[in-house]
């Protein structure tokens, strides 16, 4: 797609460091690096994001994902990883060509806060909130 900074970089207009490559994937190295090897996994398929991604090009991406982080393990000896994805801006998308990031972690002090606010669980408000979601589950 025009302008899209990702399909340049499958396209070789723009340079990265190439990880992985196959007919359908490419994965590469985060220019941010939050982590030493934090990684890119993206569809060569322009999609924007999770929310627009097909199950057939989601089955493709997250095939390859274990594969290319536990390459990712291997070079960089991560004693574990964060695997993540943000969808639209409120979540943190900056780039809007699907991707999932890969994030390796060394420990407690790799600069990486991983967490969510606990909240009192309220068990009603779970089960209708489940049941709503439920009803909308189509491919
Ligand atoms: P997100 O905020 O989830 O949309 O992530 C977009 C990511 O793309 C950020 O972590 C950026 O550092 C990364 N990024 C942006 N431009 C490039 C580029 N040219 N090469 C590699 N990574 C990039
Ligand atoms: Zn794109």
């Amino acid at each position: 797609m025009d302008n899209c900074i990702f399909c340049k970089i499958i396209s070789g207009e723009i340079p990265s460091s190439k990880v992985y490559e196959d007919d359908k994937v490419l994965a590469f190295l985060d220019i941010s690096q939050a982590t030493k090897g934090h990684t890119l996994v993206i569809p060569k398929e322009h999609v924007r994001n999770i929310l627009e991604m097909s199950a057939e090009t989601a089955e493709t991406v997250f095939s390859r994902v274990p594969k290319i982080a536990r390459a990712v393990q291997k070079a960089t000896g991560a004693i574990g990883m964060n695997i993540l994805n943000n969808n639209e801006e409120v979540a943190g998308q900056t780039v809007f060509h699907a991707h999932i990031h890969l994030v390796p972690r060394y420990g407690a002090d790799d600069g990486i806060h991983m967490g969510f606010d606990e909240h009192e669980p309220d068990f009603a408000a779970l089960a209708n909130l489940a049941d709503s979601i439920a009803k909308e589950v189509t491919e």
